[in-house]
């Protein structure tokens, strides 16, 4: 319907300039947009009540008619109180609405109505408060409840929506091809619009919600693909040989069987010149991605071309740099640090090398893709912790060379079929051993009050040698502060009970610098103790820390927990996590149990996407998907389906833009466009 997509709201009835702004508010502009405008809820008016029947707290549809005339009364404060009383064949019951006058004109003695709302009891008796109605006649329905604004009621956008269901030819061109809807058993467009506002019942309702669902997902799905590197055509990148070997030996410890399976994959992709890498490394925390990065880039700076290896933050950054740089010292490679807290002079010694081709491996952060920076012959981009940088980031990595190969890491481990949407045919290694010795961490739940006890924990590790990180979650502003500050926090620690320990604070205001140094000396066993927020929550490795205490563990999703939990057990010492929280509710008791339970990072995956939805499971919306309208990510069911038929599409038409995949590519465009930040090719 693209055309009701230019459709003004100004053209339907009761919709003025001051009525369409509020709308535009809404985020709906057209008459197309209104159509896409999905109810948040329904109120079933489908199954009637009777009035004897129904329990106080419950909220029901009564089908009754007026046994007096609605009358007005003021009450003390001004407030209007419209009050009548109804009965079916069961008994009477009271209705009352606050402060609308109008509604003794709208409701006429002795007629017989659908009433909805919620029942209260209390000695004055049963009554029904501010209930919704429509007269019989109009037929019992579900009615539609959407996302209002202030001077914006629901029956305005319902009666707007229902005209604009009437501006709807009688036959909708569909973006989802017939033969795919038949096969599928999907539902016509049409259908699904006016189902999905005004349904029926309840079937219908479920019908509607699964073709549209279905295909957002899909029209994502296919929107994704489209930004594969797939069809990136062949690689400018020529490998001829592999360094795998020499590489390590320069590794101060033996890979494991997995390290070495994803080199080997990756070598095999990369000296295939024809078309570039494009793989994604999962592994849990701790299992190596960083030796299996370096050696990848270590044969492509070998084969004369420069490797870019992508962090998320400036500490992750640096750390790389570090380790790499000292590995490669007496290798003849140039590896150099390109990040946002290097002084000017010095990014733009890093850029001139690159764009010279001095530099054969440039480790950075966001820095490493902005205009500025240029390579020479940028063979093969790397970015960690993929799930932190939104695709048009790693795109713009690998508008940086020719086609270059591609390799993305990422440690959450991203249940399957978000992973489907998210890296979609992205070639997948699994990094599914940790590398020996390495001793399951081991966690339990502690309430704050056994605190003196845990700090003695922490006296016992360090006296041992080891060291230990005390994580405080971000204070919002404006929120109660129940949950101490890291500064306070570690003040207090700093005097009270770690007075004779070195104790050091890294929060969300620290100086990058600062912060730099504070981590490379925790990491130098400078510090014994570090109170951090979340800020350590990516990457850091420091293998001596044995103890990783979370405060307000309950604040803090899962996979963000397995996260932080993974700071530790990353040498052969045996290492402990300990939860604390006050919270004892169920659904808290379950989440920290889960962390208690198991070590195993796609499980807690799993766990935390079933219990808490996506949008919370990445945090911030940090996937970088665009927005949906009606469909979940947690709807497995859903999401297999339409990658199914993703597939099916594909398969059959080819190409998107096939003339039959027209409109189902002009939604594509539409979604992408929506944030702005993606362009389609
Ligand atoms: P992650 O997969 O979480 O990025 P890292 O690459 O940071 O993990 O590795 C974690 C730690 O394990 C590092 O200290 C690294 O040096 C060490 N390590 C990596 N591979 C091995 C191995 N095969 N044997 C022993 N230690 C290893
Ligand atoms: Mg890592």
């Amino acid at each position: 319907m693209p055309s009701l997509y230019k459709t003004p709201l100004t053209g339907l009835k009761g919709v003025g300039t001051k009525r369409a702004e509020l709308f535009r508010k809404l985020g709906v502009d057209s008459v197309g947009e209104l159509l896409n405008f999905f109810p948040r809820a329904y109120e079933d008016w489908t199954s009637v009540e009777k009035i004897a029947n129904m329990l106080e707290g419950g909220t029901y549809c009564i089908r009754a008619r007026l046994g007096t005339a609605v009358y007005n009364s003021v009450k003390s404060g001004g407030i209007v109180l419209a009050k009548t009383t109804v009965y079916d064949d069961t008994d009477k019951l009271e209705l009352v609405w606050f402060n609308n006058p109008y509604i003794s004109q709208m409701l006429a003695y002795g007629e017989e109505y659908f009433f909805y709302g919620k029942i209260n009891i209390s000695n004055y008796g049963a009554q029904m408060i501010s209930p919704t109605f429509a007269p019989v006649s109009k037929g019992a329905m579900i009615h539609p409840v959407y996302r209002t604004t202030a001077g914006l009621y629901n029956k305005q956008i319902s009666a707007a929506v229902e005209q604009s269901l009437a501006l709807l030819p009688e036959t909708v061109n569909d973006p989802i091809p017939e033969y795919i809807r038949k096969k599928y058993g999907l539902c016509g467009l049409r259908q699904a619009l006016c189902d999905i506002h005004f349904p029926k019942t309840r079937q219908a309702l479920d019908k509607a919600r699964e073709r549209l669902v279905t295909e957002e997902l899909l029209v994502l799905n296919l929107g994704m693909r489209g930004m594969k590197g797939r069809n990136r055509g062949v690689s400018g990148v020529r490998i001829a040989e592999d360094h795998s070997r020499e590489f390590e030996k320069l590794l101060p410890f033996e890979m494991t069987g997995a390290q070495k399976r994803a080199i080997a994959d990756c070598v095999a992709d990369i000296t295939k010149n024809s078309e570039p890498m494009n793989r994604l490394i999962q592994g849990d925390v701790g299992s190596g991605k960083t030796a299996v990065a370096a050696s990848l880039c270590y044969t492509v700076a070998k084969n004369g071309f420069q490797a870019a290896f992508m962090a998320p933050t400036e500490i992750l950054a640096r750390q790389h740099y570090e380790n790499l740089s000292k590995l490669l010292e007496n290798t003849g490679l140039n590896v150099a640090l390109l990040s946002g807290s290097l002084k000017e002079s010095e990014k733009k010694r890093v850029r001139s090398g690159l764009a010279e081709g001095e530099i054969d491996l440039v480790i950075g952060t966001h820095a490493l893709i902005t205009d500025k920076t240029e390579f020479r012959s940028l063979g093969l981009a790397v970015t960690d912790e993929q799930h932190r940088f939104g695709v048009a980031q790693r795109a713009a990595l690998l508008g940086k060379g020719e086609n270059p190969h591609l390799m993305v890491m990422s440690a959450t481990p991203i249940p399957r079929t978000l992973g489907l949407i998210i890296f979609g045919d992205l070639d997948i290694s699994i990094i599914d051993e940790l590398p020996p010795s390495r001793k399951p961490v081991k966690t339990v739940l502690r309430r704050g009050a056994d605190r003196p006890k845990i700090y003695n924990f922490i006296r016992k590790e360090i006296a041992a040698g080891r060291q230990a990180y005390i994580v405080c979650p971000l204070i919002e502003e404006g929120e109660l502060a129940d949950v101490a500050s890291a500064e306070e926090y570690a003040a207090e620690l700093m005097l009270r009970d770690f007075s004779d320990i070195p104790v050091a604070v890294v929060h969300g205001k620290t100086k990058p610098d600062e912060k730099e140094r504070i981590m490379s000396d925790f990491a130098a066993n400078r510090y014994s103790l570090l109170v951090a927020t979340t800020v350590i929550e990516v990457g850091v490795d420091v293998p001596n820390a044995s103890v990783m205490v979370i405060e307000n563990a309950e604040r803090f999703g899962l996979s963000q927990l397995h996260q932080l939990r993974g700071r530790v057990g990353r040498g052969s010492f045996q290492s402990y996590c300990v939860l604390i929280s006050d919270r004892r509710s169920h659904d808290t008791l379950e989440r920290l149990n889960v962390m208690c339970a198991t070590n195993d990072g796609f499980k807690i995956a799993d766990e935390d996407l079933k219990m808490r939805g996506p949008g919370d499971f990445f945090g911030e919306r940090q996937h970088g998907l665009p927005q949906m309208s009606i469909a979940d990510f947690a709807d497995t069911k859903s999401l297999e389906r339409s990658q199914k038929i993703a597939d099916d599409i594909i398969y059959t038409y080819k190409d998107l833009r096939n003339d039959e995949l027209r409109l189902l590519k002009a939604e594509v465009d539409r979604l992408f466009s929506r944030g702005g930040q993606y362009t389609l090719n």
